[in-house]
């Protein structure tokens, strides 16, 4: 875990609360705590937390909402830690979006082993720090893109717009999905944006770009970029 991450416990119990920060500090851990969950949204956006172990019966209400809240918007990895230890709540946790369930009274130990099994779980699905497509090779991290190993200069905007296309790559991709996604709500119509942008990029990663291979245009309804061999297009 990187020295800037951090644990946000959601606990209304200050003994368990104390026992618990002084746990994860000994082990190197940063952590906030919080008492319910009005104060643990909050410090849910302003203090970006790595994990969340949360505490199910809280005085504003039940965890689980919290869970299904934060599932919304959220792949953060959330271990609940609970007196209740009833099949039915520990099936309604992880359905609505726990990755994994400690009961009270916990061993330490086991949690902090529960918290590296799902940091190294949820970090290998989530982060993908490179794709390639054919010739092109995109790097999440550093944000650049290398087309025949060869660095491409390009603007942001450039680069947000590839991103997303090789992300979603040969889906059909709908014009005002792609202006959405990239530019933002309220600029569904810019189709004008688009056409500069697509145009722009295809001059840079196109042998031809008349005849493009990448980006294709999937008339009147959008663009497509193709990461498939030629075998694989012929089948
Ligand atoms: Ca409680």
């Amino acid at each position: 875990m990187k020295p800037n991450e951090l644990i946000l416990l959601i606990e209304d119990d200050d003994a368990i609360g104390k026992l618990l920060s002084i746990s994860l500090h000994e082990y190197g851990y940063k952590t906030r705590l919080a008492k319910d969950i009005t104060s643990a949204k909050r410090e849910f956006i302003t203090q970006n937390p790595a994990l969340l172990i949360l505490d199910l019966g809280l005085p504003d209400g039940d965890g689980k909402t919290l869970i299904q809240t934060i599932r919304k918007e959220s792949k953060i990895p959330i271990i609940v830690l609970s007196a209740r230890n009833d099949e039915k709540e520990i099936i309604a946790s992880l359905d609505c979006g726990a990755d994994d369930y400690v009961t009270k009274p916990f061993s330490t130990k086991e949690l902090l082993a529960r918290i590296r099994s799902t940091l190294r779980r949820t970090q290998q699905k989530t982060v993908h720090d490179t794709l390639t497509c054919k010739d092109i090779t995109i790097d999440f991290i550093k944000k650049e893109v290398l087309l025949d190993n060869v660095l491409l200069r390009l603007t942001p905007t450039e680069y947000n717009l590839l991103a997303f296309l090789m992300q979603n790559a040969n889906k059909v991709l709908p014009h005002q999905h792609i202006l959405k996604t990239v530019w933002g709500l309220g600029y569904q119509h810019q189709m004008q944006y688009l056409r500069t942008y697509i145009n722009a990029l295809r001059k840079k990663i196109e042998k031809n770009s008349t005849r493009p291979e990448y980006i294709t245009t999937e008339s009147s309804i959008g663009y497509r970029f193709s990461c498939l061999s030629h075998k694989e297009e012929e089948q």
